[in-house]
């Protein structure tokens, strides 16, 4: 007893002493769940995960050996705070190739991942009190980042029904005199909805008659299914693209997450700003990594191909599976790795004793009674969903699911 009243006083004393800022921020669900059935493994327990939140599969050979090389040859100091002029105008060229769309090198910033990005664009642009307008169901970290520049996240509500798509109305609504930006996810994590041409341009011309930013997460481009395409905002209205960023980077497209390696395209005067921002806080990303980027994107891409079209298959089985179980409602995916049932119709019911009323005790519950992480709805802002990772082996995704399906059909 006398341990645990002092380790609690300790850590009062630590929570005194921490900053208004870090105490506000909380921790990634995701990554909760991940390190909760990490832990169980580590005991000894089989538990099957479907939280990942990255591809499983590994970088491709020629991106590591190019990497390799590099550490070889001596790329192992400081950059250009920006990121490699070289590789600087490689991104310019992808995005000209994929989306029509022209930047000059300079205006193209490398920082380490997207995450760093959109940290590096919120840190740039937001004022205490300054809004940003999220769309929801959302990545957990927009709204963090967004508190942790001083600005107030704003979240615009989406539903299954519609495919959680946010119309163009509801958009303009959310935006007040103190909006600085609204925030695109297409391919969306975690619903995996992809925007068409047509819808982007309904919600470009609202925004042509505001002045906020946008901000397009378009880390997911390359992983979406049946054949459908993935434009930029910044292409289809292009009135907007002087005040668009486009954040992009190789982390999910080539099973680069560890590199931390990705990019933002958008307006002279703040990508400086961004770039001056980095100078002081990371100095720049790896030289190495950089070079591998450079080949990833200038390289083979047949690795990606046969990448998506086995998530494509792993989403079918998944979304099948799903809706044979009662109590589950599950639509099809577009993009990204993800699925994101309903499962709302289960709460009320019990699962190994506990009565089960949202999706933190529905997750908890399944971690515990079928050795399942799941990861709960409620830190990406819907309740009612659970959102599951297909970036894992098929054989383990059957396992997972008989497990689920299980211990479902046992709820009373
Ligand atoms: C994974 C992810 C990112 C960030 O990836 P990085 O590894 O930081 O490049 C950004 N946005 C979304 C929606 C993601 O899922």
């Amino acid at each position: 007893m006398e341990e645990c009243c002092r380790f609690g006083l300790a850590e009062r004393r630590v929570q005194a002493r921490l900053s208004t800022r870090a105490k506000m921020i909380e921790e990634s669900p995701t990554l909760a769940v991940t390190a909760k059935a990490a832990a169980l493994k580590k005991q000894g327990i089989d538990v099957i995960g479907f939280g990942a939140g990255e591809p499983d599969f590994d970088t491709p050979g020629n991106i590591k050996e190019s990497g390799i090389e590099a550490i070889r040859k001596g790329f192992t100091k400081y950059t250009a705070a920006a990121g490699m002029p070289e590789l600087r105008q490689v991104i310019a060229e992808k995005l000209e190739r994929d989306h029509g769309l022209v930047y000059s090198p300079n205006d193209i910033l490398v920082s380490c991942g997207a995450k760093h990005c959109l940290h590096n664009i919120f840190q740039a642009i937001c004022d205490p009190g300054d809004e940003v307008v999220i769309l929801s169901p959302y990545w957990v970290s927009y709204s963090e980042a967004v508190r942790l520049a001083g600005g107030v996240p704003v979240l615009v509500e989406t539903s299954m029904e519609s495919e959680f798509k946010a119309r163009p109305d509801q958009i303009a609504d959310a935006i007040t005199p103190k909006t600085k930006a609204v925030i695109i996810n297409s391919p969306c994590n975690p619903t995996g909805t992809v925007y068409t041409r047509d819808e982007l341009k309904s919600i470009g011309e609202v925004l042509l008659n505001t002045e906020v930013y946008v901000i397009s997460d378009e880390i997911y481009e390359r992983v979406v299914y049946d054949g459908i395409e993935t434009v930029s905002i910044a292409a289809v209205v292009p009135g907007l693209k002087d005040r668009t960023f486009v954040v992009n980077g190789v982390s999910k497209t080539y099973a680069m997450t560890g590199w931390r390696i990705g990019y933002v395209a958008g307006p002279s005067e703040e990508i400086k700003a961004m770039a001056s921002i980095q100078s002081h806080t990371v100095s720049a990303p790896a030289h190495f990594a950089q070079i591998a980027a450079i080949d990833a994107l200038n390289g083979d891409q047949s690795s990606v191909d046969a990448m998506v079209k086995e998530f494509s298959r792993r989403r079918d089985y998944m979304v099948q599976r799903l809706n044979a179980i009662d109590g589950i409602e599950c639509t099809t995916p577009k993009g990204a790795f993800y699925v994101f049932p309903k499962v709302s119709r289960l709460y009320g019911r019990s699962l190994g004793g506990v009565k089960v009323t949202n999706s933190l005790e529905l997750c908890s519950q399944l971690l515990e009674t079928a050795r399942v992480a799941v990861v709960p709805g409620s830190g990406f802002g819907a309740d009612e969903h659970v959102r599951l990772s297909y970036a894992m082996s098929i054989e383990a995704i059957e396992r997972g699911l008989d497990r689920i399906e299980k211990a479902l059909s046992e709820m009373e």
